[in-house]
């Protein structure tokens, strides 16, 4: 029997997973037409890589608008990939499958560690990230993408090398184009991975003294950690939102295992 799997991708997560299900590696192969995926993605860059096998686009409208989503396409678990950072469709996951009782497995990947040789501050979001920063951290690099860059505006005397996939939008919460944005920031556009030379290069050739990062965990954005540790420059490291309670995976390879084992336990929803 198939079951229909929602994954709430935008990651690398996200992607890998859609790879996976869809087709020939997953390691038992007697699991593999069992799964109908359908990946879902927010929608947020105008040229977003494309999952392996069927995907949709844009919000759903909330909590409800999941569970209506789950009922119509008769999803029978949802494996949550989203972003780290991603808290609102993290939570409307949990409520949206305990409303359709349907499984939910959010896929938590470790956050980096701090070693001895860094020079950290955490800080719980955005907005205290920019209380914290001083005339002797400028410039800064701004490397947590577009959407949170507003809480930097209350520092115009700062200067911010801002670094995002593309650049901000109208309808972006700061509701500001990226041609009007301040001259204190400069913006450059580059989706990771990218290499410890390159951000070296960058580090050295903008006179960074500050690097202000999300803490995504993610090895394909680490290089500027490891940059930073280098050359001795402070992080302003943003922790993590609080993520909903429920079943976690830290990586693909558990979340594979998750699924196998909830298959014999999957109620259909339309039954
Ligand atoms: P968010 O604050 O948790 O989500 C805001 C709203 O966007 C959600 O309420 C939902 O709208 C819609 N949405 C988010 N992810 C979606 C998905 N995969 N499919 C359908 N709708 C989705 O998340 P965000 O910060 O805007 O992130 C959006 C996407 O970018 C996520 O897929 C995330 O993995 C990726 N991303 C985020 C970050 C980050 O730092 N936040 C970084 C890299 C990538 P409705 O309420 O209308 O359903």
């Amino acid at each position: 029997m198939k079951r229909n799997i929602l994954i709430l991708g935008g990651s690398s997560e996200g992607f890998e997973l859609a790879e996976r299900l869809s087709g020939h590696c997953l390691s038992n192969d007697q699991t593999q037409d069992e799964f109908e995926i359908i990946s879902s993605l927010a929608g947020r860059t105008s040229l977003p890589r494309k999952p392996q096998g069927a995907y949709r686009t844009g919000g759903f409208g909330g909590a409800g608008g999941l569970a209506d989503f789950i009922k119509a396409n008769s999803v029978s678990a949802i494996i949550d990939a989203t972003h780290p950072f991603a808290s609102t469709i993290s939570q409307n996951a949990a409520i949206a499958a305990a409303t359709s009782a349907i499984p939910c497995l959010h896929i938590n990947r470790p956050p980096w560690q701090k070693t001895e040789r860094d020079n950290w501050l955490q800080v719980p979001s955005p907005e205290v990230a920019a209380e914290t920063l001083t005339n002797a951290h400028s410039p800064i690099f701004l490397t947590i993408g577009r959407l949170e860059l507003a809480a930097f505006l209350t520092r115009p005397e700062l200067r911010f090398l801002t670094r995002a996939i593309e650049p901000p939008q109208k309808s972006d919460p700061s509701g500001l184009k990226g041609e009007i944005w301040p001259a204190n920031f400069t913006f450059i556009y580059g989706k990771g991975p990218f290499s410890v030379e390159a951000e070296t290069a960058l580090f050295k050739q903008h006179g960074i003294k500050c690097l202000v990062s999300k803490n995504s965990g993610s090895m394909k954005a680490y290089a500027k950690i490891e940059v930073a540790r280098t050359l001795n420059i402070p992080v302003v490291m943003i922790d993590r939102p609080e993520r909903p309670a429920g079943e976690t995976a830290a990586t693909v390879e558990e979340a594979i295992v998750w699924l196998q084992q909830k298959i014999a336990q999957i109620e259909d929803v339309n039954k």
